[in-house]
């Protein structure tokens, strides 16, 4: 091969030809350099034939630049690529950029300068200098490391390696990770347990495709039971990824791990600094073998690392609906984690207590193979739950905890054990308005209220993250001292609570307190030291931690999430207050979930009151079945949005106009978006709703590709879309 075709790294730009400088050899997957105009853009050499366009002509190919050092994208995950890129109808470059995702592993140097001694002898010996060479004696560390451990000035060293006694030597600029030992600390696993580990451990051998999906209640022990399989995997020389969905919940998974196989797995998440993702990135590029990357745990994004030898993909809390990223390429992480494994020909496991609907039926119809933990470890009893109806326990004025829940809390806090509750909304009131003007407090830049945050003093919008300080005067009829909160958020309901127990400890767990690593790692420690009394938080405290102290959960306000017009508010409502219930009696005492509604009679939360998922289920799928929703239909959202409003709305129009009629396929729209203004921007929407025999994506690119744009607008196209704003 002398001549390649390129996908680069450039959403702009479609495939270029290149010719092979003389002596230059590329695979396909080689990462490259190549001269592009007066300039250089990266690219992966693309297999013959897979990308379409013209030839051009050999007279005209340049040269390519350079091969980048690091190992050739693999034949999978080139597969990954095209497949993402034609699903999502997102451009190619897009997702591949999300493979080679650390600009410093691509670029400069990979070793760096260390020192040590060299045996020789100074010209001239003083006590420093002796007493330095005492001290370094079997060291090596940079000039700045070598100075503290010998307690000299970075002079006096540099005087030494002048001298040729300490001399340099080059290494690698990462530093290799210590090996996980699978048998550090084995567990002994329930019959349950073991059953379902032994069939994951199976698969891990067989190293074949196949789905699972892994049903455990809550306080199952998914983890310890998926932790068997991942250390087959680790005995087998195969990387292991996990995907979580929450970064506040990698701190308690990273000490379990660290529990089980005697060090920390390789995090990968956006916050970390570039040091940390070129080292990251350089160890599972290089394999599981001498310091490289064995298990790897990470946000979705970890899904496009170039793994040099997958071996198993466990996604934890798969339900959750932070998979799926909803911007650049909108693609749904549980999903493509599924196409990944496929690629790459091995085992997946899709792990939750309140599976997705869609990967329940694809349990129903065999696709993935099911597997359940249907009861808690240790003898633990799923929590008894109790409804209580506001329209008859009506919280006093003002208030949001209605009599029974205030018992519940009253006896948690005379018996020393915890309470949670639950709300999801962050901040201390989602509205804030004038009482003399009515002047509703609105951010400037979306169609949303500024929602109050007590704790730092600031009103802030949830959707462009504008934050101001709190007026004094109402900046619509000037007048002073008249602002008022209306609805609660966490920190009201933590106020509630202090005032009716005043000694009671009370927390705000939501993304403002526990954004960081760090700050969950405290508050998990502070809430199993039994520090905190009452919990208040968001959906965060609703997945992955284990108190055993907590006796009771409290649901402020279940309705909540049944407002509005999204589709899946049902399945959602399920799952979250499933989930938050399942935090109650982990341990050895009994948990009681008492849950505040206005609509007892609603399906979803008599389903819950009765612990009846099978019903829910069966329920929600005939709705589904019957409004030809996923996984029986297919949805598709297409946003068009502009700075300038009258833009957006004829760009709208004009879709519209030329919208396919097809038998298979209801366009819903152009209609303004529920957001109608979002970070600045005018946006409207279409819901395109096509039964399986759809070509969809052809569809869509046809339609949409077919239209010519003002320059000002943006086109977003959404494939199984999960925001309906
Ligand atoms: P899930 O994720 O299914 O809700 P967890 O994995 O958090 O459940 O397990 C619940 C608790 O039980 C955890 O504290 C876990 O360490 C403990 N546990 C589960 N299985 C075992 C086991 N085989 N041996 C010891 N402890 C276990
Ligand atoms: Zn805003």
């Amino acid at each position: 091969m002398n001549r390649v075709r390129l996908l680069v790294l450039n959403a702009a730009l479609g495939p270029l030809d290149y010719k092979l400088a003389e002596g230059m050899a590329v695979a396909p997957g080689s990462v490259v350099v190549a001269p592009l105009g007066p300039r250089t853009v990266t690219g992966i050499v693309w297999d013959e034939g897979r990308l379409p366009g013209k030839q051009v002509d050999a007279s005209k190919l340049r040269a390519l630049r350079e091969i980048i050092p690091v190992p050739p994208i693999s034949k999978p995950l080139r597969r990954l690529i095209e497949w993402t890129a034609d699903y999502y109808c997102a451009p190619l470059a897009s997702v591949a950029r999300m493979v080679l995702s650390s600009g410093g592993a691509l670029g400069g140097p990979a070793t760096m300068t260390e020192y040590r001694l060299s045996g020789g002898v100074p010209e001239r010996m003083t006590p420093q200098r002796a007493a330095a060479i005492e001290a370094l004696d079997g060291e090596q560390g940079t000039i700045r490391e070598l100075a503290g451990i010998a307690g000299v000035s970075e002079g006096v060293l540099r005087g030494l390696v002048n001298q040729g006694v300490i001399e340099p030597v080059t290494v690698a600029i990462d530093r290799p990770y210590p090996p996980a030992d699978p048998d550090f600390h084995q567990p002994a696993l329930s019959p349950d347990q073991m059953a379902v580990a032994k069939r994951l451990v199976q698969a891990v051998e067989e190293q074949t495709f196949e789905p699972f999906l892994l049903d455990g209640v809550t306080g199952s022990g998914k983890t310890e039971t998926y932790f068997e399989p991942i250390a087959a995997a680790v005995r087998f020389g195969r990387q292991v990824l996990v995907l979580l969905p929450e970064i506040a919940l990698t701190e308690n998974f990273l000490h379990r791990f660290e529990q089980r196989f005697g060090t920390p797995p390789v995090l990968w998440h956006s916050s970390l600094k570039s040091t940390e993702r070129r080292r990251a990135w350089r160890a599972i590029s290089e394999g599981p073998k001498n310091g490289g990357a064995q298990v790897i745990v990470g946000a979705r994004s970890a899904l496009f690392l170039p793994y040099a030898k997958l071996g198993l993909i466990v996604v934890d809390e798969a339900h959750e609906i932070s998979f799926k990223q909803d911007d650049g390429v909108r693609y749904n992480a549980r999903d493509v984690s599924v196409m990944r494994a496929r690629f790459e020909g091995i085992p997946v496991v899709l792990a939750s207590a309140t599976p997705a609907l869609e990967s329940l039926h694809m349990a129903d119809i065999g696709t993935y193979t099911k597997l359940e933990l249907p009861s808690r470890f240790g003898g633990a009893e799923l929590p008894d739950i109790k409804l209580v109806d506001l329209t008859k326990e009506k919280p006093a004025h003002g208030r949001w905890l209605s009599a029974p829940l205030i018992e519940g809390l009253e006896a948690r806090l005379a018996a020393g054990e915890q309470s949670l509750l639950f709300l999801n909304r962050r901040g201390y009131a989602p509205l804030t308005l004038c009482r003399n003007c009515g002047h509703r407090f609105q951010c400037p830049n979306c169609s949303a209220w500024l929602v109050e945050h007590r704790l730092s003093a600031r009103l802030a919008c949830h959707h462009c993250g504008l934050e101001t300080q709190p007026p004094e005067t109402c900046p619509e009829c000037g007048e002073g001292d008249c602002l008022v909160a209306c609805g609660p958020g966490v920190e009201r309901i933590a106020d509630e609570v202090a005032e009716l127990f005043p000694e009671a400890r009370v927390a705000v767990a939501t993304s403002d307190t526990l954004g960081s690593p760090e700050r969950a790692a405290e508050f998990i420690a502070q809430a199993e030291a039994k520090a905190i009394d009452v919990i208040v938080g968001t959906q965060l405290v609703t997945k992955g931690f284990h108190f055993p102290e907590l006796t009771l959960v409290g649901v402020v306000d279940a309705d909540l999430g049944l407002e509005g017009g999204d589709l899946r508010a049902a399945e959602r409502t399920y799952q979250q207050v499933a989930q938050v219930a399942g935090r109650a009696g982990r341990g050895e005492k009994p948990g009681e979930v008492l849950i505040q509604t206005r609509h007892p009679e609603a399906p979803v939360i008599a389903a819950l009151a009765n612990g009846d998922r099978d019903a829910f289920y069966e329920a929600e799928t005939e709705a589904r079945r019957d409004a030809g929703a996923p996984p029986f239909g297919r949805w598709a959202a297409i946003i068009l949005s502009s700075e300038d409003e009258k833009e957006a709305r004829e760009a709208a129009v004009r879709l519209g106009d030329a919208r396919p009629h097809l038998d298979d396929l209801y366009i819903l729209g152009p209609a303004p978006a529920p957001l109608s203004l979002l970070r600045g921007r005018y946006r409207y929407r279409f819901l395109v709703n096509a039964r399986r025999s759809a070509n969809l994506q052809q569809v869509l690119n046809h339609w949409v590709g077919g239209q010519d744009f003002a320059p000002g607008v943006r086109v977003g196209i959404d494939i199984d879309p999960y925001s309906f704003v």
